[in-house]
């Protein structure tokens, strides 16, 4: 695809850039569907895609909305990891006592059409105001059980490289915060945001500046996302990635084999495979656990341990996150299988001493 100079943000706006066909866009289902759930497709992604079709590219399936998402299953929900519960001032989520979520803003350079915040995120979501950010510091800053804040939201990158940088330079002002980390999608979505005077001003505070970027498919990692990943890593920022595992997108274990060694290469340690959240509308991309569990044996005999993430789950109604294996030990078995399904006793059997 040619890259149109600005955002799709509607229907009739990837109609007019021709990423989805007239006729496709008459349907009062796709209608209502991108009525309901946020678009957003840069210029950059667009030219990403190999092909605008959903069915066909694995970048298309994240972004170009189908009818398929006006369908909700019963056990789907508008906040299926519990963040609500957990959220003691507007803006904070505070599930484990080590660390927070810091959300200052709802907007996203892209909306994914997986998005398990999809009923928060939009351009209808307001950023923290003032008042609202300051309630939020005050609250990590009397928290000192507080050691790690992750900016998520939305995506923090969205906010103005100024606003950011005084969001960060507040939270590393606060003695007991060691750790900032921010979760982003600009770096594939918007390279052209990271630039070297943001980069060298998220490096220069004291604390540690963590960036954990979410990848799905390699082909995301253009020339442009990669010399983006490249800015902040040669000044020092380490780089993490979040994938989700997504039917149709990465579901089979070569694709994701080609993404852990391409985000190995660029420098960015795969960090979590997120089972895909129960959020509504999103079942035409959901795998069974068993399925992601075979798919994560199959890695570990093809990739090095550097391209492994911890394959997690987070539970529904704000149970938090956990690895969901695949687990090679049975314990009731005193068994342990390896990378190619043999298995073996361990303890091993006692040898006899002659
Ligand atoms: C995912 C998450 C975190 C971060 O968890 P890690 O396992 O440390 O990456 C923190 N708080 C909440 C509420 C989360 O959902
Ligand atoms: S970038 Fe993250 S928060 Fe934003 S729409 Fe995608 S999954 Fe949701």
């Amino acid at each position: 695809m040619s890259a149109p100079a600005k955002t799709a943000r509607s229907l009739d706006d990837l109609v007019a850039v021709g990423a989805v066909p007239r006729t496709t866009a008459e349907g009062p289902t796709l209608r209502a569907v991108s009525e309901r759930y946020a678009v957003a497709v840069t210029p950059a992604v667009l030219a990403s895609m190999r092909s605008t079709d959903p069915a066909s590219d694995p970048v298309a399936r994240q972004y170009i909305p189908t009818a398929e998402e006006a369908t909700t299953a019963p056990e789907e929900l508008g906040d299926p990891i519990g963040d609500h519960a957990f959220s003691p001032v507007k803006g904070i989520v505070h599930r484990y006592s080590d660390r927070v979520l810091l959300k200052a803003l709802h907007a996203c350079p892209v909306y994914c059409r997986f998005c398990f915040r999809r009923e928060q995120v939009g351009p209808g979501g307001e950023a923290l105001d003032g008042a609202e950010l300051a309630r939020a510091l005050d609250y990590i800053r009397t928290h000192e059980a507080v050691w790690e804040v992750i900016l998520t939201g939305g995506d923090p990158l969205m906010l103005a490289p100024r606003r950011l940088v005084e969001i960060v330079a507040a939270l590393d002002a606060i003695p007991h915060v060691g750790v900032i980390r921010l979760h982003s999608r600009v770096p594939v979505a918007d390279p052209s945001r990271v630039t070297a005077e943001l980069v060298a001003a998220l490096r220069s505070v004291r604390a540690a500046v963590y960036v954990a970027l979410h990848c799905n498919h390699a082909q995301e990692l253009t020339a442009e996302a990669r010399s983006a990943l490249r800015l902040m890593s040669d000044s020092g920022i380490p780089l993490l990635s979040q994938t989700v595992l997504l039917r149709g997108v990465n579901d089979d274990a070569a694709t994701l084999e080609a993404l852990f060694r391409a985000l190995v290469q660029a420098r960015v340690k795969p960090y979590y495979l997120h089972h895909p959240d129960l959020a509504r509308g999103t079942g035409h991309f959901r795998l069974s656990i068993a399925e992601g569990q075979a798919l994560m044996r199959a890695l570990r005999g093809r990739v090095s341990g550097l391209c492994q993430p911890t394959y997690v789950l987070d539970i529904p109604g704000g149970h938090g996150k956990v690895p969901v294996g695949p687990c090679y030990v049975d314990l009731p078995k005193e068994q342990v299988t390896d990378p190619n399904g043999g298995t073996h006793l361990y303890p091993p059997p006692a040898k006899d001493c002659a």
